[in-house]
């Protein structure tokens, strides 16, 4: 009576861009969805966060 299920996840570890400089993390923001530990991806104008897909614009100067 066993089930197979075919599981077609793919894990997207894309997003594990965090920017550590010697052993402390700088210029990570944490996502306010998901809390502390979930850290925003830097990309060129936006900050991205992988887990919930939040999407926070970086503000021009
Ligand atoms: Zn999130």
């Amino acid at each position: 009576m066993a089930k197979k299920k075919i599981k077609n996840k793919i894990p997207s570890k894309v997003w594990e861009k965090y920017k550590v400089e010697g052993n402390k993390l700088t210029k990570a923001k944490n996502c306010p969805k998901c809390g502390p530990g979930y850290f925003l991806a830097d990309m060129k104008d936006r900050f991205y966060c992988g887990h919930c897909h939040y999407l926070e614009t970086k503000k021009k100067e």
